[in-house]
C-alpha cells in the first residue's frame, strides 16, 4: 500500500474546543465547513457532539451529510440557503441559518414553513464582503424579528483583519458593531479564530472557531494561546527511493534543484495530488525519522524529492511527517506562499486515519 496518509487526532480536536470555549465561558459554534478543513466533517463532527454548542457549515449539503449520520447537534449554514426552494430542508433539517442580504430575507418573508427558522442577521462592519449596511440593519432586524418565519434573531459580523493586532480595524469594526445593534436584543457573535484568540472584549455570546480547532494559528507571529493548541492532521508519507549524486547534478522536473555537494537524494511518495504545495521552495522543512531535513527540486504529482545527505540512518522506508506535531502546517505554508487553512483544505487523496 502507498504509504502517504493523514493521522487525524481527535483528542488533540477536542483540545482545541474546549481551549477556545475556556477563553469565554460562552458558547462556541465548532466550525466544520470545507470538511472540517480536510480533516474530515463527519469524524470531526462526532468527535466533538458531546462538547460543542453547534456546528457551522457553508452550505445544506454539508449539513444534510451531518444529519443523514445522525448528528443532533444545532448547525448553522454560515452564508444562508443560496435558492429559495432549500427553506422548507432548512425546517425539515433543523437548520439555523445566517441571513446576509436583502434578497434572503424577502424570500424568507414569502415562504410558507412549517416551523419558524433561527436567524443569524449578518452586519457588515468593515469586511465587505456579505452582511447588511449599518444603515439598514436595525429596520431589517425589525422586519424579521416581526415575522412569523422567524424563531429567534442573532446579531453577527465577522472581522477582516483580527490575525493583525495593530491593524485598528478589528476596534473599528467591533465599535460599529455595537453601536448598530444597540437596543436590539438577541445573542451576538463576532470572532473566528483570530478574535478568539487574540480579541477576549470581542467574544460576545457566540464564538466561531474554526483554523483553531485544527491546532493551526491563525497568526504570523508568535502568540501565547496559539502555542496551547495541538496539531490535528499530521501528513505523512515514507522514502521509496534513495539515489546518490555528484555535485552539479539536477534533480526534478525542470531542473530547479542543483546539487551543491555530493548528494543523497530521498523520494517521498507525496506530491501535489495529495494536497503538498506545488509551489514549496527548495529547503521547505521536512521531518525524517523525527529529524528536520528539506525539500529539493520541483514537487510533482505523486512524488517529491529531500535531502538525506546528513541523515545517514535514514534511507529507504524512512517515516516522513509533512506537517504535523512536529513540523507545523503554518511554517510549510510559508515556505509555499499560503496559509495553513489552504493546505488542510487541499488535502486530496490521501486516506484519513483516526485516534483518540
Ligand atoms: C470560516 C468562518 C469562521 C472560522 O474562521 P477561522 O479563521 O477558521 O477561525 C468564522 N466565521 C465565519 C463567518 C466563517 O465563514
Amino acid at each position: 500500500m502507498r504509504p502517504a496518509h493523514a493521522l487525524i487526532d481527535l483528542n488533540a480536536l477536542r483540545h482545541n474546543y474546549r481551549l477556545a470555549k475556556s477563553l469565554s465561558g460562552h458558547r462556541a459554534l465548532a466550525v466544520i465547513k470545507a470538511n472540517a478543513y480536510g480533516h474530515g466533517a463527519l469524524p470531526c463532527a462526532k468527535a466533538l457532539e458531546a462538547d460543542a454548542d453547534a456546528f457551522a457549515v457553508a452550505s445544506i449539503e454539508e449539513a444534510m451529510e451531518l444529519r443523514a449520520a445522525g448528528i443532533q447537534t444545532p448547525i448553522l449554514l454560515l452564508e444562508g440557503w443560496f435558492e429559495p426552494n432549500e427553506l422548507p430542508l432548512l425546517v425539515e433539517h433543523r437548520l439555523w441559518t445566517v441571513v446576509h442580504h436583502a434578497e434572503q430575507v424577502s424570500q424568507l418573508l414569502q415562504a410558507k414553513l412549517a416551523e419558524p427558522l433561527h436567524v443569524w442577521l449578518k452586519l457588515d462592519t468593515g469586511m465587505h464582503r456579505v452582511g447588511f449596511d449599518p444603515a439598514d440593519y436595525a429596520a431589517t432586524w425589525q422586519q424579521l424579528q416581526d415575522a412569523p418565519q422567524v424563531a429567534s434573531l442573532t446579531s453577527m459580523s465577522h472581522f477582516a483583519r483580527a490575525d493583525e493586532p495593530d491593524s485598528g480595524r478589528t476596534e473599528t469594526q467591533l465599535a460599529l458593531f455595537q453601536q448598530t445593534i444597540a437596543g436590539l436584543g438577541g445573542a451576538t457573535s463576532l470572532c473566528n479564530s483570530a478574535g478568539v484568540l487574540a480579541w477576549p472584549q470581542a467574544h460576545a455570546d457566540w464564538l466561531r472557531p474554526g483554523i483553531m480547532l485544527y491546532g493551526a494559528t491563525p497568526f504570523d507571529f508568535p502568540q501565547d494561546l496559539a502555542s496551547q493548541l495541538q496539531p490535528v492532521m499530521q501528513l505523512a508519507s515514507a522514502i521509496i527511493a534513495v539515489r546518490d549524486l555528484p555535485a552539479g547534478e539536477p534533480v526534478g522536473y525542470g531542473s530547479r534543484f542543483i546539487t551543491q555537494r555530493p548528494t543523497r537524494v530521498g523520494v517521498v511518495a507525496m506530491g501535489y495530488a495529495d494536497g503538498y504545495p506545488r509551489h514549496a521552495r527548495d529547503g521547505t522543512p521536512v521531518i525524517i525519522d523525527g529529524q528536520r531535513s528539506r525539500l529539493i527540486g520541483r514537487v510533482s504529482m505523486d512524488m517529491l524529492t529531500v535531502d538525506l545527505t546528513d541523515l545517514p540512518g535514514s534511507g529507504l522506508g524512512s517515516k516522513v511527517e509533512l506537517w504535523g506535531k512536529q513540523l507545523l502546517a503554518s511554517e510549510v505554508a510559508a515556505h509555499a506562499d499560503t496559509i495553513a487553512y489552504q493546505l488542510f483544505c487541499n488535502l486530496n487523496r490521501v486516506p484519513r486515519r483516526y485516534q483518540g
